[in-house]
């Protein structure tokens, strides 16, 4: 068969030439602007020990809360022996201020356990740790080993929600924004993925005020799609446009977002909470109140 009768006929899988698309725009903006963090090592290399120490830290805990915490742990007990070795006192007075104390004496226990029998390799090893999760166990495994986990949490749910403009409310949702998640994940940087997305979440695709214009998944994003093709503003009585509530709403905390007519951008005000100029729904009905 000639070459080009070959290539004519091959089938074009079209959802993984859009994964694809997906996968190479967030990399892309993640080597670029992905956030310098005292745990991140962007050299392309990862320290189980320094994964497992910030993700038990940042469990309920804000990147900024952890930050010094990760510094001082990192200083006085540089690899997991030592901490292992350290009076659980000290961990547990090193560990004061930054709350939820049973992650302090669960990491002191963790590290005792890993010390003696090794350092798990896959995220079922991490699940058998105290005070691991199954959150905790894909984000370890997949940042320290590469692994092709599925990393989903509120951040997570929220972008993937609008990329694919999920309109049930949380939780719900949460089964189908998982396998949309895990649909995505691919055996190409599964660590540096996992990453991208808290990244994106946490700086670009924020609850409230997302910077679409910054998103490396503008184009491709669902939630701006359906804002363009359906937004329309009506004229209202006198001629002046009247906004309209159409496009996609999220009714849950994480996934608020939607557009009123004449807007052009991303509004992250819940449509419930919503107070356009003519108390438009996103049905364009009035709201009851
Ligand atoms: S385009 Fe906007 S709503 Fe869509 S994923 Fe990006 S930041 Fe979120």
């Amino acid at each position: 068969m000639p070459a080009l009768a070959q290539k004519r006929s091959r089938p074009v899988d079209k959802r993984s030439a859009a994964r694809d698309k997906l996968w190479k725009s967030l990399l892309k903006w993640y080597d670029r602007e992905g956030r310098d963090l005292p745990w991140r090592l962007r050299d392309g290399t990862a320290d189980p020990y320094r994964v497992w120490l910030s993700e038990i830290m940042l469990q309920q805990t804000t990147v900024a809360a952890v930050a010094p915490y990760f510094t001082r742990f990192l200083e006085r007990w540089p690899s997991v022996e030592a901490l292992a070795r350290a009076p659980r006192d000290d961990v547990l007075g090193a560990w004061a201020g930054l709350g939820y104390y049973s992650r302090a004496r669960n990491l002191h226990a963790a590290a005792q356990a890993m010390a003696a029998s090794g350092v798990p390799q896959s995220e079922a090893g991490w699940r058998e740790l105290k005070g691991v999760g199954p959150y905790t166990a894909a984000a370890i495994a997949a940042i320290a080993f590469d692994e092709a986990t599925n990393v989903v949490d509120g951040n997570v749910e929220r972008v993937i929600a609008r990329l694919r403009a999920v309109e049930t409310p949380l939780p719900d949702a949460k089964a189908e924004l998982r396998a949309l998640a895990g649909a995505l994940v691919t055996a190409d940087r599964p660590g540096d993925w996992a990453q991208a997305l808290m990244d994106l979440g946490a700086t670009v695709c924020t609850p409230r005020s997302p910077k679409c214009e910054a998103c490396p998944w503008m184009a491709e994003c669902a939630a701006m799609r359906t804002a363009a093709r359906n937004v329309s503003a009506p004229r209202g009585e006198g001629g002046a446009p009247a906004p309209i509530w159409r496009g996609l709403s999220g009714s849950s905390a994480t996934a608020n977002f939607g557009w009123c007519g004449g807007r052009t951008k991303v509004c992250s005000v819940a449509w419930r909470r919503c107070r356009r100029p003519n108390g438009a729904t996103r049905n364009g009905r009035a709201p009851r109140r």
